[in-house]
């Protein structure tokens, strides 16, 4: 074994739905602290990726690691968010009729059991910490606001927000900035270069301008594989994925 500690590692992962692979053979490596890009064209498997890697879907074969020896495909979906992987979906799902402070703190109260209760007492350090978050999603000043009343991009930082609260060490992020304004989507690179300054991030994304934004590695999949894997400028050229993805 020379394969260097990691924090997901995938290898050869394969999966098919009915005969037809969603996963040929995909590889997939993660450091700590690394934030990574994955896009690809409509079909290419980028959700059943990470169906795969918050055990929602078991691979039919391949290996899939978390921490270096974490087996994810021995565990399921909950224990797997237990270990420290939060999924963020596209559409923002945070409690409208709640404030955001409130909404922070119903998430950091899912961890004790008592999701979706007001009840338990906020300690010093409880606050510190949605004190905290506030400052990362940006949304100090609306603390006090209804999420109802929230814009669509704000509403996404509150849910990210709401998944740091449970402190994951790899956080999945699907489709961040569909339906962002430009300001948006120009801070949330800046969100999310901030969040990876202490845990991983894997975005899901559509929008060129924002992953060029990200400045990261850059996985494109297509057919249920790595097509091209590098910074932007080396993916975005390869023919491939040009003629797979960009070109279409
Ligand atoms: P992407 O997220 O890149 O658009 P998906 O992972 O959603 O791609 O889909 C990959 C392929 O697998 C698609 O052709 C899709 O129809 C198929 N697929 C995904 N999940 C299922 C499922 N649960 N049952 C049947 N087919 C599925």
């Amino acid at each position: 074994e020379t394969r260097s500690k990691s924090l997901l590692y995938l290898e050869n992962v394969s999966v098919s739905f009915d005969g037809f692979k969603a996963l040929n053979s995909l590889s997939f490596v993660v450091e700590p602290g690394e934030l990574r890009a994955i896009i690809g064209p409509n079909g290419a498997g980028k959700t059943t990726m990470m169906d795969i890697i918050t055990g929602k879907t078991r691979p039919d074969s391949g290996i899939v690691l978390f921490e270096d020896d974490i087996d994810l495909t021995r565990k399921d979906e909950a224990d797997i968010a237990q270990l420290g992987i939060g999924r963020k979906f596209q559409k923002p799902t945070v409690f409208e009729s709640h404030t955001v402070w409130d909404n922070l703190e119903l998430a950091l109260n899912r961890d004790r059991g008592v999701f979706g209760t007001l009840f338990y007492r906020l300690t010093p350090d409880d606050k510190a910490r949605i004190e905290e978050i506030l400052e990362t999603i940006r949304m100090t000043a609306r603390r006090n606001d209804l999420a109802a009343n929230l814009s669509h991009g704000q509403k996404q930082w509150l849910e990210i927000g709401m998944l740091l609260a449970q402190e994951p060490k790899l956080l999945l992020v699907d489709e961040p900035v569909a339906g962002m304004t430009d300001a948006e989507t120009t801070e949330t690179a800046v969100l999310l270069k901030e969040i990876a300054k202490t845990r991983s991030v894997v975005v899901v994304e559509h929008d060129m301008g924002f992953i060029r934004d990200l400045g990261v590695k850059v996985t494109c999949l297509a057919e249920g594989s790595v097509l091209a894997e590098g910074s932007i400028d080396f993916v975005s050229s390869d023919p491939k994925v040009i003629e797979n993805y960009l070109g279409r």
